[in-house]
C-alpha cells in the first residue's frame, strides 16, 4: 500500500465495530458528474445558486414544472441534469458495494442524488438528499420511479395515490430532509464509532452536522477526499486522494484482513 495514511485508515476500519459511511459529490466525480464547490465545480463556474428553491418551487409548482419540461431551468441545473443522464457507477461506487459485502460496512449516508450507489448494488443506504431518478409527493409522500416521464396535460403532476403535488425525489435547497430519512441516518450515525466520509465539503446542513454528532459522541472519523475541508479539523485520519483511487485499495487490504 503505497498511502501510508490508508493503511493507517484500514487499521482503523478494520478495529471498529459499526463503520457508516458519508458520501457526497467526489464519489461521483469520475463518473463524469461535476461538484458544486472546487475547482472544477458548477457553482464556481456558474455562481452560487439561491438557496430558496423550494419555496419558489412551492409558490408556483405549475412555472416550476414547466420550465423542467421545457428544458428552461438555471444552466447549472441543465448541465448537472445531463451528466447526471449519462452517469455509471465508477469503481469507487462498487467498492464499497464490497465493503458492505464483507459486512465491514453497516451503513451509507449519501447526500449525492445521482443514484450511482443504490444502481452499484449498495443496499443499506440511506440518500438522505433523495434520488434524481425517482418522484415523491409532498402530500402523502409515495415514492415512484421515474422511468420514462411523459408529462401529463396539466402540471404538476398530479400523485397516483393521493392527487398532491409531485416533485423531484431529489432535496431541494430550502427543503426538509423527509423526516423518514433523517430519522434513518439519525440512527446510524448513533449507533457508528467509525465514520468514513467521502468526497464531501461537510457544508451542508444538516448532514454535515452527522459527522460533528459522531465526533462528539466518541466516533473516528476518518476522510478521503484530495483537498481540506471543513470536517478535517475533527478528523483523525486524512486520505489525501480521489475515492476512486483510496476505495478499491481499501477494499483490497480489508479483503484479506476479514477473510484472513
Ligand atoms: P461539494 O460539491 O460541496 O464538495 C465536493 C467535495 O468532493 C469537495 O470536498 C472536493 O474536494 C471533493 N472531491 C472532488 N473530487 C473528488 C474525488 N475524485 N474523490 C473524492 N473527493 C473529491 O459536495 P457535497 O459535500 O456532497 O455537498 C454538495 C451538495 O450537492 C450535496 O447536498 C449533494 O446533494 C449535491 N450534489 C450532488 C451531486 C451528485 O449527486 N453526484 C453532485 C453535485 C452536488
Ligand atoms: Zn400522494
Amino acid at each position: 500500500m503505497t498511502n501510508p495514511m490508508l493503511a493507517a485508515a484500514a487499521h482503523a476500519i478494520a478495529s471498529a465495530r459499526h463503520v457508516v459511511a458519508m458520501t457526497g459529490a467526489g464519489l461521483s466525480a469520475e463518473s463524469g458528474i461535476p461538484t458544486f464547490r472546487g475547482d472544477d465545480g458548477l457553482w464556481t463556474k456558474f455562481g452560487e445558486p439561491r438557496m430558496d428553491g423550494y419555496q419558489n418551487f412551492l409558490k408556483d409548482p405549475k412555472g416550476w414544472w414547466t420550465r423542467e419540461v421545457t428544458h428552461t431551468q438555471d444552466p447549472y441545473v441543465l448541465e448537472l441534469r445531463s451528466a447526471l443522464e449519462q452517469a455509471q457507477p465508477n469503481p469507487a461506487h462498487h467498492a464499497l458495494v464490497g465493503l458492505e459485502r464483507l459486512d465491514v460496512l453497516k451503513a451509507t449516508v449519501s447526500q449525492n442524488v445521482d443514484g450511482l450507489e443504490e444502481r452499484a448494488g449498495l443496499t443499506r443506504l440511506i440518500e438522505i438528499h433523495g434520488n434524481r431518478s425517482k418522484f415523491r409527493c409532498l402530500g402523502c409522500g409515495l415514492r415512484t420511479p421515474r422511468g420514462t416521464f411523459v408529462p401529463p396535460r396539466e402540471l404538476p403532476p398530479p400523485c397516483a395515490q393521493c392527487g398532491g403535488i409531485v416533485k423531484y425525489d431529489s432535496v431541494m435547497f430550502g427543503e426538509p430532509i423527509p423526516p423518514d430519512r433523517m430519522a434513518a441516518a439519525q440512527t446510524e450515525i448513533d449507533r457508528a464509532d467509525c465514520i468514513l466520509a467521502i468526497g464531501t465539503s461537510g457544508t451542508v446542513r444538516p448532514a454535515s452536522g452527522l459527522a460533528w454528532i459522531a465526533h462528539a459522541a466518541g466516533a473516528t472519523i476518518i476522510e478521503i477526499n484530495p483537498n481540506e475541508t471543513r470536517m478535517t479539523p475533527i478528523a483523525s485520519l486524512s486520505v489525501r486522494a480521489k475515492a476512486v483511487d483510496a476505495l478499491p485499495e481499501l477494499l483490497g487490504v480489508l479483503s484479506n484482513v476479514v477473510r484472513g
